[in-house]
């Protein structure tokens, strides 16, 4: 088959609910993609954040073969080795919480939306979320996502949902009452354009939740397991959330999603209470362990820190050098590149010349590349941008 008889293969079977680029890829390889016709292609943006360690990691291939020929599939109603161990590892590494596993970033804010209500007294049921943010597909995440594109056909949401501006702390402050449950935001907002919070936002959340008896929830879905050059967001800021979701990069490539929540909060899912069939099982679990050990052994947090400044050093000399670059915001490995147009055609062209980036929000270009990304690959990126902007401005 070519290119051409695969795309009309999906036109003629698969649901058109993705506007998709023209290529068929086959073959990932750190952080290079090689589509039908052996093409190789940088990829700035792996798996949308899904391989943040790229493609097909040594070490999570060869933990998937190995978990694969053990023991595939368990179910809950026993214990296995691998979720357990998951879950030791990511508790150590953020605030001492306990886990509860499923497959995605919708499922994991689902499972989290549910053990506020479920945990928080009699008459408390208002989530508060903020407004450009992203939490997923299902009913009670696109109910949490306020952007009204996601919203529209759907209707009625879910009730009990109340939305504000993000990182403003009068509108937080006003929206509070004895009713909220939980406020549940992004530390940096992805999907909404690379928008980080402010530490006094943060603050401002973890206090009126104390004052409320409200639960703290940080979607670290794409925010998460180091890409940001700490395990999780807020570890950049000086405070400790009661409930965080991981989805995306925690299983390497894997499907996994988890929610981590403080023991005393997660006391309240009893048995019967929330579930999932595939959550925990041992070939994902595998999967995010080989991923954490990955990333230790290869000090990936220090290079996720170093080439995400280094990338923004290279950017803001385009920025100086490119009027439509009106500016360049992130931590770590999650950058946004503000321009003053739309940023669709920029990604078609670089794509054509071998790159691959994204573009949310309209305007905003966005770099995610893998926590393994080398100097040598982000300076061949940038080139390749940099002659794409080149040619635009000539327009
Ligand atoms: C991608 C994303 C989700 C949704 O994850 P799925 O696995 O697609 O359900 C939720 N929250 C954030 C912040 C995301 O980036």
């Amino acid at each position: 088959m070519n290119t051409q008889e695969v795309i009309e293969l999906y036109n003629q079977y698969v649901i058109g609910n993705y506007g998709r680029l023209p290529k068929v890829i086959v073959q990932g390889k750190g952080n290079i993609m090689i589509d039908l016709e052996g093409n190789q292609i940088l990829d700035l943006f792996p798996g949308w954040a899904v391989s943040g360690i790229g493609h097909c990691h040594p070490r999570v291939v060869e933990a998937v073969q190995k978990q694969a020929a053990q023991l595939l599939h368990m179910d809950n109603t026993f214990y296995t080795l691998p979720q357990g161990q998951l879950a030791k590892l990511l508790s150590e590494r953020s605030f001492g919480g306990k886990c509860f596993f499923c497959n995605s970033g919708a499922e994991a804010n689902e499972a989290a939306l549910k053990l506020a209500r479920k945990y928080t007294a009699k008459g408390k049921y208002k989530i508060i979320t903020a407004e450009k943010s992203f939490h997923g597909r299902t009913f009670g995440a696109v109910t949490a996502t306020a952007q009204p594109k996601y919203h529209d056909g759907f209707m009625p949401l879910v009730p009990g949902f109340e939305y504000v501006p993000f990182n403003d702390i009068q509108a937080l402050t006003e929206a509070f009452d004895e009713e909220v449950a939980a406020v549940m935001i992004e530390p940096i907002q992805g999907e909404g354009g690379i928008n980080p919070a402010t530490a006094e936002y943060m603050h401002t959340i973890r206090n009126l939740c104390d004052e409320a008896g409200a639960v703290m929830i940080l979607d670290e879905v794409q925010t998460g397991m180091g890409r940001t050059g700490k395990w999780f967001a807020y570890q950049h800021f000086d405070v400790v959330p009661d409930i965080i979701t991981l989805a995306k990069a925690l299983g390497g490539g894997v499907a996994i999603g988890a929610m981590i929540a403080k023991p005393e909060i997660a006391a309240a899912l009893v048995p019967g209470t929330h579930a999932s069939t595939f959550g925990g099982n041992p070939l994902a679990c595998a999967a995010g362990i080989a991923v954490i050990e990955a990333v230790e052994a290869e000090h990936l947090l220090e290079n996720a820190q170093r080439m995400g400044d280094y990338a923004r050093s290279k950017l803001n000399e385009l920025k100086a050098k490119y009027p439509i670059i009106e500016g360049i915001r992130g931590i770590g490995l999650m950058i946004g590149i503000q321009l003053n147009s739309p940023g669709a055609g920029i990604v078609s062209r670089c794509l054509e010349k071998g790159l691959r980036i994204n573009c949310t929000q309209d305007t905003v270009l966005r770099f995610m590349p893998s926590m393994t990304i080398t100097a040598e690959e982000l300076d061949r990126a940038i080139a390749i941008l940099d002659e794409v902007l080149a040619e635009e401005a000539k327009k």
